[in-house]
């Protein structure tokens, strides 16, 4: 039987015996590139879906067809092939940024799902290698094309293929590789919602500081023109007299 799949598989035996729920366990079988090909904003989301019925499990090119055979394994579904509508299942690989023609725009470093970019404004930015996890969502948006996806030796290599390694220990490696991904993108969207959570503070106090300056300039412009109709008012008496 396909090791990768025996991998995999293993990986979602765990989260179960583990106590995990549902969409834990398949969370746990699915690669946590974060890469939306399935079309759901993550991992987690695509494996919501799946739980409840949403989704076909044969969505995830980066999963591959062991993917999903262990996810039909451990849901007892039926195996499907892949839906290459979603895209086809590539190489492991990272992001590598041309140093010499990155203009440090932080395009890349605003969609990185998992924040592997380092970097900031006009600022050369680099990919931090461990971290990426190789979604290319960093590539449509770079304005100078400085960024390639090349092969990744160094993610084989952590989760090894060598003929001496026992399953175990690539199961192992597999999981330290997901737990990163999934703990660092759990971070990434904590981030950006308590970053909105304080925009929206901040555009609140704004809205509150201008209404009340404009009741106050209200308030001032009706004792402006109440002294100006009491001026006018005394012109008129003045003339009658
Ligand atoms: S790796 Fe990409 S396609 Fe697969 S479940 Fe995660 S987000 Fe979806
Ligand atoms: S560096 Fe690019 S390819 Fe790597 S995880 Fe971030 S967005 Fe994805
Ligand atoms: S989007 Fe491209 S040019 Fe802009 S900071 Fe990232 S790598 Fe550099």
């Amino acid at each position: 039987m396909n090791e990768n799949f025996l991998v995999l598989l293993g990986l979602g035996n765990t989260a179960k015996a583990e106590g995990k729920s549902l969409v834990g366990q398949i969370d746990a079988v699915l690669p946590q590139t974060q890469c939306t090909q399935c079309d759901f904003d993550g991992c987690k989301p695509y494996a919501e879906a799946i739980a409840a019925g949403e989704a076909e499990i044969n969505q995830c090119p980066p999963g591959g067809q062991d993917g999903i055979n262990a996810l039909a394994e451990l849901l007892g579904h039926k195996a499907l092939p892949l839906n290459e509508a979603h895209g086809e299942t590539k190489p492991r690989r990272i992001a590598v940024v041309d140093e010499k023609v990155c203009i440090g725009c932080t395009l890349c470093i605003k969609v990185c799902p998992v924040d592997a970019f380092v970097g900031s404004s006009k600022i050369m930015t680099q990919v931090i290698a461990e971290e990426c996890t190789g979604c290319d969502l960093c590539l449509p948006v770079c304005p100078v094309d400085c960024i390639d996806m090349v092969e990744s030796k160094s993610i084989e290599e952590r989760a090894s293929t060598k003929q001496n390694e026992s399953l175990n220990n690539r199961q192992v490696q597999e999981r330290a590789i997901r737990d990163n991904w999934r703990s660092r993108f759990e971070f990434h969207q904590l981030r950006i919602e308590r970053n909105k959570q304080e925009r929206d503070e901040l555009l609140k106090s704004k809205m509150i500081a201008l209404k009340e300056k404009m009741a106050k300039d209200k308030s001032q412009k009706e004792k402006i023109d109440a002294a100006i109709s009491l001026v006018n008012a005394s012109k008129v008496d003045n003339e009658a007299k």
